[in-house]
Protein backbone atom coordinates (compact mmCIF):
# COMPACT_ATOMS: atom_id res chain seq x y z
CA UNK A 1 0.00 0.00 0.00
CA UNK A 2 1.23 3.32 -0.85
CA UNK A 3 0.91 6.53 0.64
CA UNK A 4 -2.94 7.41 -0.75
CA UNK A 5 -1.58 11.61 -0.30
CA UNK A 6 0.98 10.94 -3.23
CA UNK A 7 -1.24 12.49 -5.76
CA UNK A 8 1.56 12.92 -8.29
CA UNK A 9 1.82 9.36 -9.17
CA UNK A 10 -1.56 8.67 -8.48
CA UNK A 11 -2.30 10.92 -11.60
CA UNK A 12 0.44 9.84 -13.82
CA UNK A 13 -0.40 6.48 -13.49
CA UNK A 14 -4.43 7.59 -14.26
CA UNK A 15 -3.46 9.68 -17.25
CA UNK A 16 -1.47 7.12 -18.35
CA UNK A 17 -4.14 4.33 -18.09
CA UNK A 18 -7.02 6.81 -19.92
CA UNK A 19 -4.34 7.74 -22.98
CA UNK A 20 -4.64 4.18 -23.64
CA UNK A 21 -7.82 3.00 -22.90
CA UNK A 22 -10.50 5.82 -23.09
CA UNK A 23 -13.27 5.66 -25.54
CA UNK A 24 -13.58 7.57 -28.98
CA UNK A 25 -17.10 9.30 -28.33
CA UNK A 26 -17.79 12.01 -30.67
CA UNK A 27 -17.43 15.08 -28.27
CA UNK A 28 -13.81 13.72 -28.20
CA UNK A 29 -13.06 14.30 -31.82
CA UNK A 30 -12.42 18.26 -32.57
CA UNK A 31 -13.24 19.66 -28.85
CA UNK A 32 -15.18 22.74 -28.33
CA UNK A 33 -17.44 23.85 -25.81
CA UNK A 34 -20.91 23.43 -27.84
CA UNK A 35 -19.55 19.50 -28.20
CA UNK A 36 -18.94 19.44 -24.65
CA UNK A 37 -21.77 21.09 -23.24
CA UNK A 38 -24.55 19.22 -25.18
CA UNK A 39 -22.36 15.81 -24.09
CA UNK A 40 -22.45 16.50 -20.71
CA UNK A 41 -26.06 17.64 -20.60
CA UNK A 42 -27.75 14.64 -22.32
CA UNK A 43 -25.48 12.27 -20.29
CA UNK A 44 -26.61 13.69 -16.94
CA UNK A 45 -28.88 10.99 -15.14
CA UNK A 46 -28.18 9.22 -18.16
CA UNK A 47 -26.24 5.85 -19.89
CA UNK A 48 -23.43 6.61 -22.39
CA UNK A 49 -25.02 4.07 -24.62
CA UNK A 50 -28.25 5.23 -24.37
CA UNK A 51 -27.06 9.25 -24.62
CA UNK A 52 -24.86 8.69 -27.13
CA UNK A 53 -27.54 8.01 -30.35
CA UNK A 54 -29.42 11.43 -28.82
CA UNK A 55 -25.88 13.04 -28.80
CA UNK A 56 -25.39 11.74 -32.36
CA UNK A 57 -29.16 13.06 -33.61
CA UNK A 58 -28.34 16.84 -32.29
CA UNK A 59 -25.24 17.46 -33.51
CA UNK A 60 -26.26 16.51 -36.81
CA UNK A 61 -29.46 17.98 -36.70
CA UNK A 62 -28.36 21.17 -35.00
CA UNK A 63 -23.96 21.16 -35.81
CA UNK A 64 -23.79 24.56 -34.16
CA UNK A 65 -24.90 26.82 -30.95
CA UNK A 66 -27.07 28.99 -34.28
CA UNK A 67 -29.01 26.52 -35.07
CA UNK A 68 -29.78 24.96 -31.95
CA UNK A 69 -30.74 28.87 -30.99
CA UNK A 70 -32.90 29.14 -34.02
CA UNK A 71 -34.51 25.72 -34.03
CA UNK A 72 -38.17 25.61 -32.69
CA UNK A 73 -38.40 24.20 -29.17
CA UNK A 74 -40.89 21.33 -30.34
CA UNK A 75 -38.26 20.59 -32.87
CA UNK A 76 -35.80 19.84 -29.83
CA UNK A 77 -38.17 18.23 -27.53
CA UNK A 78 -39.17 15.82 -30.33
CA UNK A 79 -35.11 14.95 -30.55
CA UNK A 80 -35.42 14.81 -27.05
CA UNK A 81 -38.08 12.32 -26.56
CA UNK A 82 -37.45 9.20 -24.47
CA UNK A 83 -34.60 10.78 -22.46
CA UNK A 84 -36.49 11.99 -19.51
CA UNK A 85 -36.08 14.78 -17.35
CA UNK A 86 -36.99 17.36 -19.94
CA UNK A 87 -36.40 20.29 -18.38
CA UNK A 88 -32.86 20.13 -19.51
CA UNK A 89 -33.93 20.00 -23.59
CA UNK A 90 -35.83 23.51 -22.58
CA UNK A 91 -32.22 24.51 -20.58
CA UNK A 92 -30.19 23.92 -23.62
CA UNK A 93 -32.54 25.68 -26.05
CA UNK A 94 -33.10 28.59 -23.72
CA UNK A 95 -29.05 29.28 -23.16
CA UNK A 96 -28.06 28.32 -26.72
CA UNK A 97 -30.50 31.37 -27.43
CA UNK A 98 -29.18 33.52 -24.79
CA UNK A 99 -25.15 32.92 -25.78
CA UNK A 100 -26.20 33.47 -29.69
CA UNK A 101 -28.35 37.06 -28.27
CA UNK A 102 -25.37 38.10 -25.94
CA UNK A 103 -22.20 36.22 -26.12
CA UNK A 104 -22.41 35.74 -30.52
CA UNK A 105 -22.79 32.11 -30.21
CA UNK A 106 -19.36 31.68 -27.51
CA UNK A 107 -19.16 30.67 -24.26
CA UNK A 108 -17.78 32.20 -21.23
CA UNK A 109 -14.67 31.48 -19.83
CA UNK A 110 -15.16 31.89 -16.59
CA UNK A 111 -16.68 29.97 -13.65
CA UNK A 112 -19.06 32.89 -12.32
CA UNK A 113 -20.06 33.27 -15.88
CA UNK A 114 -20.96 30.06 -17.02
CA UNK A 115 -22.60 28.66 -13.54
CA UNK A 116 -25.52 32.01 -14.44
CA UNK A 117 -26.11 30.46 -17.62
CA UNK A 118 -29.68 28.06 -17.10
CA UNK A 119 -28.66 24.71 -16.83
CA UNK A 120 -25.12 24.98 -16.24
CA UNK A 121 -24.15 23.87 -12.84
CA UNK A 122 -20.83 23.48 -10.82
CA UNK A 123 -20.37 20.25 -12.56
CA UNK A 124 -21.39 21.37 -16.44
CA UNK A 125 -18.94 24.86 -15.55
CA UNK A 126 -15.65 22.43 -14.40
CA UNK A 127 -16.20 20.43 -17.32
CA UNK A 128 -16.11 23.21 -20.13
CA UNK A 129 -13.28 25.16 -18.16
CA UNK A 130 -11.27 22.14 -17.67
CA UNK A 131 -11.54 20.14 -20.91
CA UNK A 132 -12.18 23.63 -23.11
CA UNK A 133 -10.08 26.06 -21.45
CA UNK A 134 -7.49 23.63 -19.88
CA UNK A 135 -8.51 25.70 -16.59
CA UNK A 136 -8.06 23.56 -13.37
CA UNK A 137 -11.56 23.22 -12.01
CA UNK A 138 -12.20 19.31 -10.77
CA UNK A 139 -15.70 17.93 -11.37
CA UNK A 140 -17.72 15.87 -9.54
CA UNK A 141 -20.38 13.05 -10.57
CA UNK A 142 -21.82 10.04 -9.53
CA UNK A 143 -18.79 8.27 -10.93
CA UNK A 144 -16.03 10.78 -9.13
CA UNK A 145 -17.82 10.24 -6.07
CA UNK A 146 -17.41 6.77 -5.82
CA UNK A 147 -13.38 6.79 -6.91
CA UNK A 148 -13.20 9.09 -4.17
CA UNK A 149 -14.75 7.45 -1.47
CA UNK A 150 -12.82 4.68 -2.09
CA UNK A 151 -9.63 6.16 -2.83
CA UNK A 152 -9.43 7.53 0.45
CA UNK A 153 -11.84 5.21 2.19
CA UNK A 154 -14.30 7.83 2.83
CA UNK A 155 -17.52 7.10 4.63
CA UNK A 156 -19.28 10.13 4.36
CA UNK A 157 -22.57 9.39 2.84
CA UNK A 158 -22.18 11.36 -0.25
CA UNK A 159 -25.96 13.10 -0.23
CA UNK A 160 -25.24 13.92 3.33
CA UNK A 161 -25.46 17.92 3.63
CA UNK A 162 -21.95 19.24 3.08
CA UNK A 163 -20.83 16.08 1.40
CA UNK A 164 -20.41 18.08 -1.58
CA UNK A 165 -18.54 20.71 -0.33
CA UNK A 166 -16.11 18.24 1.32
CA UNK A 167 -15.94 15.62 -1.52
CA UNK A 168 -15.20 19.02 -3.75
CA UNK A 169 -12.35 19.46 -1.72
CA UNK A 170 -11.07 16.07 -2.23
CA UNK A 171 -11.39 16.19 -5.86
CA UNK A 172 -9.82 19.44 -5.90
CA UNK A 173 -6.67 17.98 -4.34
CA UNK A 174 -6.42 15.40 -5.97
CA UNK A 175 -6.90 16.93 -9.58
CA UNK A 176 -3.97 17.13 -12.18
CA UNK A 177 -3.61 20.58 -12.62
CA UNK A 178 -1.55 20.47 -15.58
CA UNK A 179 -3.94 18.23 -17.33
CA UNK A 180 -7.17 19.11 -15.83
CA UNK A 181 -9.37 18.16 -18.67
CA UNK A 182 -7.85 14.53 -19.31
CA UNK A 183 -7.49 14.09 -15.64
CA UNK A 184 -11.62 15.00 -15.13
CA UNK A 185 -12.17 12.54 -17.61
CA UNK A 186 -9.91 9.61 -16.87
CA UNK A 187 -11.91 9.69 -13.15
CA UNK A 188 -15.42 9.23 -15.00
CA UNK A 189 -13.90 6.86 -17.22
CA UNK A 190 -12.69 4.96 -14.67
CA UNK A 191 -15.71 5.38 -12.54
CA UNK A 192 -17.81 4.28 -15.10
CA UNK A 193 -15.65 1.40 -16.77
CA UNK A 194 -13.07 -0.45 -13.83
CA UNK A 195 -14.25 1.22 -9.91
CA UNK A 196 -18.59 0.72 -11.08
CA UNK A 197 -20.87 0.59 -8.29
CA UNK A 198 -21.12 -3.33 -8.19
CA UNK A 199 -18.17 -5.61 -8.26
CA UNK A 200 -15.32 -2.87 -9.14
CA UNK A 201 -12.49 -4.24 -11.11
CA UNK A 202 -9.35 -4.04 -8.23
CA UNK A 203 -7.57 -6.14 -10.09
CA UNK A 204 -7.10 -4.20 -13.12
CA UNK A 205 -7.25 -0.70 -12.16
CA UNK A 206 -4.34 1.55 -12.43
CA UNK A 207 -4.50 2.97 -9.43
CA UNK A 208 -5.25 0.04 -7.12
CA UNK A 209 -1.89 0.24 -5.10
CA UNK A 210 -3.09 3.59 -4.12
CA UNK A 211 -6.22 2.78 -3.00
CA UNK A 212 -7.46 2.84 0.66
CA UNK A 213 -11.07 0.95 0.23
CA UNK A 214 -8.67 -2.12 -2.00
CA UNK A 215 -6.28 -1.90 1.15
CA UNK A 216 -9.23 -2.53 3.44
CA UNK A 217 -11.42 -4.74 1.71
CA UNK A 218 -14.56 -1.85 2.19
CA UNK A 219 -14.52 -1.12 -1.62
CA UNK A 220 -17.62 -2.68 -1.74
CA UNK A 221 -19.78 -0.78 0.92
CA UNK A 222 -18.45 2.55 -0.72
CA UNK A 223 -20.06 5.37 -1.57
CA UNK A 224 -22.43 5.28 1.46
CA UNK A 225 -26.00 6.69 0.74
CA UNK A 226 -28.42 8.12 2.73
CA UNK A 227 -31.70 6.22 1.99
CA UNK A 228 -33.79 9.58 1.56
CA UNK A 229 -35.97 8.39 -1.20
CA UNK A 230 -39.98 8.56 -0.62
CA UNK A 231 -41.75 6.90 -3.46
CA UNK A 232 -44.89 7.66 -3.74
CA UNK A 233 -47.80 6.27 -6.34
CA UNK A 234 -49.70 8.31 -8.63
CA UNK A 235 -52.25 6.81 -10.69
CA UNK A 236 -53.64 8.62 -14.22
CA UNK A 237 -55.99 7.67 -16.15
CA UNK A 238 -55.98 8.88 -19.49
CA UNK A 239 -58.71 9.19 -22.20
CA UNK A 240 -57.03 7.83 -26.02
CA UNK A 241 -59.46 9.29 -27.82
CA UNK A 242 -59.41 8.21 -31.64
CA UNK A 243 -60.80 7.57 -34.94
CA UNK A 244 -59.46 5.26 -38.16
CA UNK A 245 -57.32 8.10 -39.29
CA UNK A 246 -56.38 9.98 -36.06
CA UNK A 247 -56.19 10.64 -32.02
CA UNK A 248 -56.72 14.06 -30.07
CA UNK A 249 -53.49 14.49 -28.15
CA UNK A 250 -53.53 17.53 -25.64
CA UNK A 251 -50.41 20.08 -25.50
CA UNK A 252 -49.20 20.18 -22.01
CA UNK A 253 -48.91 23.57 -21.14
CA UNK A 254 -48.64 23.28 -16.97
CA UNK A 255 -45.41 24.04 -15.48
CA UNK A 256 -44.20 20.10 -15.19
CA UNK A 257 -41.98 17.82 -16.24
CA UNK A 258 -43.72 17.25 -18.91
CA UNK A 259 -44.22 20.82 -20.33
CA UNK A 260 -44.51 21.28 -23.73
CA UNK A 261 -45.10 17.65 -24.78
CA UNK A 262 -47.89 15.96 -25.67
CA UNK A 263 -50.03 14.07 -24.17
CA UNK A 264 -53.79 12.60 -24.02
CA UNK A 265 -56.52 14.35 -21.71
CA UNK A 266 -56.68 13.11 -18.48
CA UNK A 267 -60.16 11.84 -16.91
CA UNK A 268 -60.72 14.50 -13.80
CA UNK A 269 -62.57 13.94 -10.76
CA UNK A 270 -65.91 16.32 -11.22
CA UNK A 271 -66.15 16.99 -7.47
CA UNK A 272 -62.35 17.09 -6.62
CA UNK A 273 -60.17 18.22 -9.75
CA UNK A 274 -58.18 15.70 -9.63
CA UNK A 275 -57.26 12.60 -11.60
CA UNK A 276 -59.51 10.38 -10.54
CA UNK A 277 -62.47 7.45 -11.58
CA UNK A 278 -64.95 8.72 -9.26
CA UNK A 279 -67.92 10.27 -10.24
CA UNK A 280 -66.70 10.74 -13.69
CA UNK A 281 -68.94 9.99 -17.01
CA UNK A 282 -66.07 8.41 -18.94
CA UNK A 283 -64.98 5.92 -16.16
CA UNK A 284 -67.13 3.62 -18.17
CA UNK A 285 -64.82 3.63 -20.87
CA UNK A 286 -63.08 0.40 -21.09
CA UNK A 287 -59.07 0.37 -20.06
CA UNK A 288 -57.41 -0.90 -23.24
CA UNK A 289 -53.70 -0.78 -21.78
CA UNK A 290 -51.77 -0.01 -18.26
CA UNK A 291 -48.64 1.33 -18.35
CA UNK A 292 -45.81 1.80 -14.53
CA UNK A 293 -43.76 4.27 -15.16
CA UNK A 294 -40.81 4.72 -12.88
CA UNK A 295 -39.69 8.77 -12.13
CA UNK A 296 -37.07 9.66 -9.33
CA UNK A 297 -39.83 10.07 -6.89
CA UNK A 298 -42.86 8.80 -8.19
CA UNK A 299 -44.50 5.90 -9.58
CA UNK A 300 -46.64 6.37 -12.14
CA UNK A 301 -49.81 3.94 -12.72
CA UNK A 302 -50.88 5.16 -16.16
CA UNK A 303 -54.47 3.76 -17.50
CA UNK A 304 -55.59 4.26 -21.28
CA UNK A 305 -59.30 4.57 -21.77
CA UNK A 306 -60.20 3.85 -25.17
CA UNK A 307 -62.67 6.14 -26.72
CA UNK A 308 -63.61 5.34 -30.48
CA UNK A 309 -65.33 8.37 -32.07
CA UNK A 310 -66.78 5.76 -34.68
CA UNK A 311 -69.27 4.18 -32.35
CA UNK A 312 -72.67 5.37 -31.47
CA UNK A 313 -72.23 5.85 -27.62
CA UNK A 314 -68.98 8.50 -28.00
CA UNK A 315 -70.66 10.31 -30.39
CA UNK A 316 -71.80 13.43 -27.84
CA UNK A 317 -68.23 12.93 -25.89
CA UNK A 318 -66.38 15.46 -27.77
CA UNK A 319 -69.20 18.12 -26.56
CA UNK A 320 -68.59 17.77 -23.35
CA UNK A 321 -64.72 16.95 -23.16
CA UNK A 322 -62.82 20.44 -22.43
CA UNK A 323 -60.66 21.20 -25.63
CA UNK A 324 -58.40 23.74 -24.36
CA UNK A 325 -55.10 22.54 -26.38
CA UNK A 326 -56.18 19.65 -27.68
CA UNK A 327 -55.99 18.66 -31.51
CA UNK A 328 -57.17 16.03 -33.87
CA UNK A 329 -53.93 15.01 -35.09
CA UNK A 330 -53.15 12.53 -38.08
CA UNK A 331 -51.44 9.21 -37.16
CA UNK A 332 -49.60 9.47 -40.16
CA UNK A 333 -48.39 13.12 -38.47
CA UNK A 334 -47.93 11.74 -35.07
CA UNK A 335 -44.04 11.33 -35.56
CA UNK A 336 -43.91 15.29 -35.90
CA UNK A 337 -45.24 15.72 -31.98
CA UNK A 338 -42.89 14.95 -29.04
CA UNK A 339 -44.48 12.49 -26.41
CA UNK A 340 -43.95 11.35 -22.75
CA UNK A 341 -42.20 8.32 -22.81
CA UNK A 342 -45.00 6.13 -21.70
CA UNK A 343 -47.87 7.69 -24.01
CA UNK A 344 -45.01 6.51 -27.24
CA UNK A 345 -44.87 3.17 -25.79
CA UNK A 346 -48.80 3.19 -25.51
CA UNK A 347 -48.60 4.41 -29.46
CA UNK A 348 -46.40 2.18 -30.54
CA UNK A 349 -48.13 -0.90 -28.94
CA UNK A 350 -51.32 0.00 -29.98
CA UNK A 351 -50.42 1.19 -33.73
CA UNK A 352 -48.33 -2.16 -33.87
CA UNK A 353 -51.43 -3.99 -32.76
CA UNK A 354 -53.85 -2.67 -35.32
CA UNK A 355 -51.67 -2.44 -37.99
CA UNK A 356 -52.07 1.51 -38.70
S1 LIG B 1 -8.78 -0.24 -6.53
FE1 LIG B 1 -10.86 -0.83 -6.79
S2 LIG B 1 -12.01 0.43 -5.38
FE2 LIG B 1 -10.00 1.35 -5.60
S3 LIG B 1 -10.24 2.89 -7.19
FE3 LIG B 1 -9.54 1.02 -8.17
S4 LIG B 1 -11.41 -0.05 -8.79
FE4 LIG B 1 -11.99 1.52 -7.31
Amino acid sequence: MKDVTNYKSINKLLLKWFNINKRLFPWRVDRSPYKTWLSEIILQQTRVEQGLPYYERFIKAFPNIQLLANAQEQEILKLWQGLGYYSRARNLHFTAKLLVEKHLGTFPSSFEELIKLKGIGNYTAAAILSINFDKPYAVLDGNVYRVLSRVFNESMPINEKGAEKYYQHLADQLLDKKSPGDFNEAMMELGASICIPKKPQCEVCPINKFCLAYFMGTQQELPKKINKNIISNRTINYLFIHSDKGLFLKFRAERDIWKGLYDFPEIIDDKTGKNSMANNQFSNFPIISSINHKLTHRNLIINFHEISINTAKSKNILKVLNLENIEFIDFKNLKEYPLPKPIEIFLEEYLHNTKM
